[in-house]
């Protein structure tokens, strides 16, 4: 790593620390020669690929606690040693505070609209009136040629992934949402689609009189129940399973993106809502671990990596020591029944709820240094469009 890079390292992490970064302390050395020397931590260039890692409700204080109770210290998560850090706001247009719906829609279209609803304009009234479909990223890259992949921990046709591919009025019409990836309004549509949800799904699309059979046969195209159901042949594999291994999933749709020669566009959601506060947190340190792995696959002189939240979470570090359990009480708030409002264990405090506070944009590699300051969330959809060298168009 050059003195350039270190110092820029440094200062990403620390600006308090930035005026004595010659002399780098400890855990900052660790984090340097964690990264492979010749990493680009600038890369100036153009993207071909764009991964966008989407950590469902992780604010900042999230990760704080993700890497205290997963690393015993803060700034663990190899994500924080990313050198590119901004704070993106995610509000409606109408209120303070974010669902996956309308936080999901802001970043894939650069269009900010109301709660509930998925990748349509503000004029949209929920469950009542569309308004008009805002371009999603994904299909701006369709439209272009590249491959695309959105991959979830969740429901597919769930808000979140959904705003990738579909567009409703209202988030909760999975039977609606879920055959808009087989009917794309650009290129071929989604190429590689790996979430749950399968039960669901499959119950609101038999009350609209279809199936994930009949799905599958009008479109020539199989919809497995499980990731290794689907053969390697498939280059455009479709998995809505019951439960989704997100890091199989990742890999899988790594090596069938990467093959394309026209670059591509990869969306994973991986929940981290903190209403277990346990699972949540560890969630997000796996998602962390999958993160840098995929790093050390892809080029990032020609790749763009991007992590962020939709909406930040009621979660805090309210206290704790070293070498102790960070989450001391959590067991018997869950042997307790652990349906409280407010959670209060000895060290964290979480407010189960969504909050409006803005949440953290992360970026690595080709066009990574478009994120910095304060911005509202639409601003990701430039970020991702810009790294690609793409201006959106006036209407559409
Ligand atoms: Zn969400």
């Amino acid at each position: 790593m050059t003195n350039l890079a270190r110092r820029l390292l440094v200062s990403a992490l620390s600006a308090s620390l930035a005026a004595t970064a010659f002399a780098a302390p400890a855990w900052a050395q660790d984090t340097a020669q964690a990264h492979a020397p010749s990493r680009d931590v600038a890369a100036p260039g153009r993207a071909k690929n764009v991964i966008l890692f989407l950590a469902d409700a992780a604010g900042v204080s999230s990760l704080n606690a993700a890497s205290l109770v997963a690393h015993g210290e803060p700034m663990k998560l190899h994500i924080q040693q990313w050198p590119h850090l901004g704070l993106s706001e995610t509000s409606p247009v109408d209120q303070f505070v974010s669902d996956s719906a309308n936080g999901m829609s802001s970043i894939m279209t650069g269009v900010k609209t109301r709660n509930g609803v998925i990748s349509q304009t503000a004029d949209a009234v929920r469950g009542r009136q569309d308004g008009a479909s805002a371009k999603t990223l994904l299909e701006y890259a369709e439209e272009r040629g590249l491959r695309t992949g959105v991959i979830s921990s969740q429901s597919i046709a769930d808000a979140t992934p959904a705003a990738t591919y579909a567009h409703s009025n209202d988030r909760g019409k999975w039977g609606e949402i879920f055959p808009q990836a087989f009917s794309p309004r650009f290129g071929d549509g989604v190429d590689v689609l790996f979430g749950a949800g399968r039960q669901k799904i499959g119950e609101q699309l038999a009350a609209r009189g279809t199936s994930f059979d009949a799905l599958s046969q009008a479109h020539e195209r199989p919809i497995y129940a499980r990731l290794d159901e689907a053969p390697a042949s498939n280059a455009r594999p479709v998995v809505v399973a019951d439960r989704m291994d997100v890091r199989a999933a990742t890999l899988r749709a790594l090596d069938l993106l990467q093959a394309a020669p026209e670059g591509y566009l990869l969306v994973v959601e991986w929940d981290a809502h903190t209403d277990d506060v346990r699972k949540g947190l560890q969630n997000i340190a796996d998602f962390d671990r999958l993160i840098a792995e995929v790093e050390g696959r892809v080029d990032l002189d020609d790749t763009l990596l991007l992590f962020t939240a939709d909406h930040s979470f009621g979660l805090q570090v309210d206290g704790g020591r070293r070498g102790e359990p960070v989450l001391e009480g959590y067991e018997a708030w869950k042997a307790a029944g652990g349906d409280d409002d407010v959670v209060r264990l000895k060290n964290v405090l979480v407010n189960r709820t969504h909050t409006a506070e803005e949440v953290p944009a992360l970026a690595i590699g080709a066009g990574a240094d478009g994120v910095r300051g304060y911005f509202p969330n639409t601003r990701l959809f430039q970020v991702m469009m810009e790294a690609w060298g793409w201006s959106a168009a006036a209407a559409d």
